[in-house]
């Protein structure tokens, strides 16, 4: 569900601690491995612990009970249990942290806020003579080529003519080994571009050296996953019947996929700021910040951008995005100050929540999937989320104002 090779290069996912050897019955999610979470963990004789944040996110040179990481490291393997980090993964995975916090406001259509590079993709072009063409297709495919959302197989294919003029004779055994096909004399033919086709050998046979030649082809395109591409090459060379195919393979330029930071979705009806914040603050678990709001409360909002956590370096592609307003958390004076200036009397508006609320909704979706996984291989599991809330605010005033002195 979340690739490591995912996470941003600065974050420290996967396994904290345990064995992966090990069994596991039962699994508890939080935000934060904190004390409070990891004594949940242990007295439910949970197995594992999944959490979004990392226990370790700088390097360490040791984990002694002495201090407060290293006391929960040994508590946990004290206790049997193993922690497991999905971040930033888990934050640009599509369903993801942000998709959590879009859903649990009613927000729909939803699109990444700033979408990661889709995996590179190659399209190879080949070249293949008429009677070639589907079988050079399949052998392609079955490498993994021509998977198009949930097509798969897919290719593009037009007619041409290639040319080229037969070379001398070849020294013996030149451009007979790696044909892969069994085949009487084929083997001593020239191996020159398209020189040699088991389809024709009969006719080739008769070609005398230096005479001009045309045969009937087909371009083929098809599409690989760049990881796939020394497969897919290897199963065009063996399916192919030219000792020498010729093959472009074309690096795609980046381009956007489905996952990235944050979302951006659209509200069933236009609202005023001051009743979405009031969904905000019910959608989302009780923390003693609440719901900060930086705009007119009766200014109309109806496409909303979300991050889950620190969203504040997200403000180019919120106002690229053209949502009405950001809801997100960690807000801080200078960049919140500066993109409502700029803004004027207009949209983006921003919502500021408690960090531990805009990722918790994560948590139940993490659940259900897993279970439903886990049910699926016929090994089903327990899972449940924390019910510790991990915010470390504990109270707030309402400044009622005055003379400033
Ligand atoms: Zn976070």
């Amino acid at each position: 569900m979340y690739d490591p090779r995912w996470a941003r290069d600065w974050d420290a996912v996967g396994l904290v601690c345990g064995d992966p050897e090990t069994p596991v019955r039962r699994v508890l999610l939080a935000v934060d491995p904190a004390p409070s979470v990891i004594d949940e963990a242990l007295t439910w004789r949970a197995d594992l612990v999944i959490t979004h944040h990392p226990l370790l996110l700088r390097p360490v040179h040791g984990v002694p009970a002495s201090t407060q990481k290293g006391r929960v490291v040994h508590q946990l393997v004290r206790g049997g249990c193993a922690l497991y980090t999905a971040h930033t993964n888990a934050d640009v995975a599509a369903p993801g942290v942000s998709d959590a916090l879009a859903r649990v406001l009613g927000l729909t259509d939803l699109v990444p806020l700033s979408a990661d590079d889709a995996d590179p993709m190659d399209k190879i072009v080949t070249f293949v003579p008429e009677a070639a063409v589907e079988k050079v297709i399949d052998a392609l495919a079955a490498s993994g080529a021509g998977e198009l959302g949930e097509y798969q197989r897919c290719a593009w294919t037009a007619a041409g003519i290639g040319t080229f003029v037969q070379g001398p004779p070849p020294a013996p055994l030149l451009g007979q080994a790696d044909d892969g096909h069994e085949e009487g004399d084929g083997g001593s033919e020239a191996a020159r571009a398209g020189g040699r086709d088991t389809h024709r050998g009969a006719h080739e046979a008769d070609r005398e050296p230096g005479e001009r030649e045309s045969v009937e082809e087909r371009r083929v395109e098809m599409l690989v996953p760049r990881q796939r591409r020394p497969a897919a090459l290897a199963a065009l060379r063996l399916a192919h019947p030219y000792a020498e195919p010729a093959i472009d393979v074309l690096e795609l330029a980046p381009w956007s996929g489905p996952r990235g930071i944050g979302r951006v979705g659209t509200l069933g009806t236009p609202t005023s700021l001051r009743e979405f914040a009031m969904l905000v603050a019910e959608a989302l678990p009780g923390t003693a910040q609440g719901v900060r709001v930086a705009g007119e409360p009766t200014a109309v909002v109806q496409r909303v951008a979300v991050c889950g956590g620190a969203g504040d370096s997200l403000f180019d592609a919120v106002r690229g995005s053209g949502a009405d307003v950001f809801v997100t958390a960690d807000l801080r004076h200078h960049p919140a100050s500066e993109l409502r200036d700029r803004a004027g009397e207009g949209p983006p508006y921003l919502v500021d929540v408690a960090h531990w609320a805009s990722e918790w909704p994560w948590l139940a979706g993490v659940a259900n999937r897993l279970e439903g996984a886990m049910d699926e291989l016929g090994r089903p599991i327990e899972v449940h989320v924390s019910t510790r809330t991990t915010d470390p605010w504990t109270f707030r005033l309402p400044s009622p104002g005055g003379v400033v002195r």
